[in-house]
């Protein structure tokens, strides 16, 4: 079977098992602790939060480990839009509307309990934000900007250049990165704050990285010890840092090499998918788009149905996003781009690995087969 749902999860890299395991094994002491194998723990995580800073080009005292993205984007929108409350009287915020469950669900919190007002600015057909528009939604009571740089369900990948100019320090800027990761780069972007999940890079689920300038206050989310300098408590996941940190250097290291490979495999084959399947629509950005993201939808044919006889010939993928897959709901994001819902329940996204070599035309000859195995009632 081959695995073509990268923008889900990815396989835990042996590299990173490997850093793991005495963490999990022998050094399992508790990094709060004050007796040797505590300390051991507590070494480990610095070591790591070290070296996620410097993946991120961001201090270590700007890292806190959480369990994952939807955390960090929960911590990195409720954190901040609160402090700000508290502080200046801020009482809205700036997103889009294509992005994630956890982002969009975040503010839809703070509108509902805090108060809030948010300003979703529109994005076009591709899914890119004008950031000059951006730009313009900021008040003076705006508490955080909140963008993906790129796209889960159609990877289209945003102007950060553009947005972190337009936006031009007046209010925090808060990128989700999780599938920028190891295809894009994270270092010297200028943004305030971005997430990153391991599990989409090769370490573990549960554990994710809020990446964020100490200097921008910050109310936590989760109350209890204190741990992660009192803006995430709860015992560290020691075992997790190391391995995202592991994954992340990983990742940086091999990025330029895997993007150019990997998204030359991409071109072949949405060229090979719109030549062959008339009814292929490719969704999101011709070309400001991740290199592994292959996202279509197939006019008439139900996307689902498509998926399973894809599985059939031994592929997997998916209609979008993990979190919206098995409901008849039509995706969010496309209807943001202007698809009819109709047309946005035909969609089917392949997303390519890091590692992925050879050819795509077994793929490209799959889906035509399953788009023409669905399409003829089969
Ligand atoms: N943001 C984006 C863009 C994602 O693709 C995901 C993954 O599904 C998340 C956030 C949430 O990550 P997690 O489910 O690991 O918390």
């Amino acid at each position: 079977v081959s695995y073509l749902d990268n923008a889900a999860t990815t396989p835990v890299r042996r590299e990173v098992l490997e850093a793991m395991t005495p963490y999990l094994t022998s050094h399992y002491g508790n990094p709060s602790s004050h007796h040797t194998i505590g300390e051991q723990a507590a070494h480990a995580l610095a070591d790591a939060r070290n070296r996620v800073a410097t993946v991120l080009g961001m201090r270590a005292t700007d890292v806190i480990f959480t369990s994952g993205a939807t955390e960090a984007n929960n911590l990195a929108i409720k954190g901040v839009a609160i402090a700000a409350q508290q502080r200046r009287g801020a009482r809205h915020v700036v997103t889009t509307p294509i992005e994630h469950e956890s982002v969009l669900a975040s503010i839809d919190y703070l509108t509902r309990i805090h108060g809030f007002e948010a300003t979703l600015v529109p994005v076009d057909t591709t899914g890119l934000v004008d950031p000059d528009a951006v730009a313009a939604a900021i008040r003076d009571d705006t508490a955080i900007v909140s963008v993906g740089y790129a796209n889960n369900e159609i990877g289209t990948v945003q102007d950060v250049t553009g947005l972190v100019a337009a936006v031009a320090g007046r209010v925090p800027l808060h990128l989700d990165a999780v599938q920028a990761a190891g295809w894009l780069p994270l270092r010297g972007l200028g943004v305030d704050a971005l997430s990153i999940a391991g599990h989409k890079i090769g370490a573990p689920k549960g554990i994710g990285v809020l990446g964020i300038r100490s200097r921008i206050p910050l109310e936590p989310v989760l109350h209890g010890g204190g741990q992660e300098r009192e803006r995430r408590s709860g015992t560290e996941n020691v075992a997790g840092a190391v391995g995202l940190a592991r994954a992340l250097e990983l990742a940086d290291a091999e990025r330029l090499d895997a993007a150019a490979r990997v998204a030359a495999l991409r071109d072949d084959l949405i060229a090979g998918v719109l030549e062959r399947v008339p009814i292929a629509r490719l969704t999101g950005h011709p070309e400001h788009r991740l290199p592994g993201t292959a996202s279509f939808t197939f006019a008439g044919v139900n996307g689902e149905t498509v998926l399973l006889e894809l599985e059939r010939r031994g592929l997997v993928t998916s209609s979008g996003s993990a979190c919206a897959a098995g409901s008849d709901e039509a995706s969010h994001v496309l209807l943001a781009l202007g698809l009819e819902p109709d047309e946005a329940r035909t969609a089917v996204r392949v997303t390519l690995g890091h590692s992925a070599v050879g050819s795509v035309a077994p793929i490209v000859d799959a889906i035509e087969a399953a788009v023409a195995a669905v399409g003829s009632g089969v």
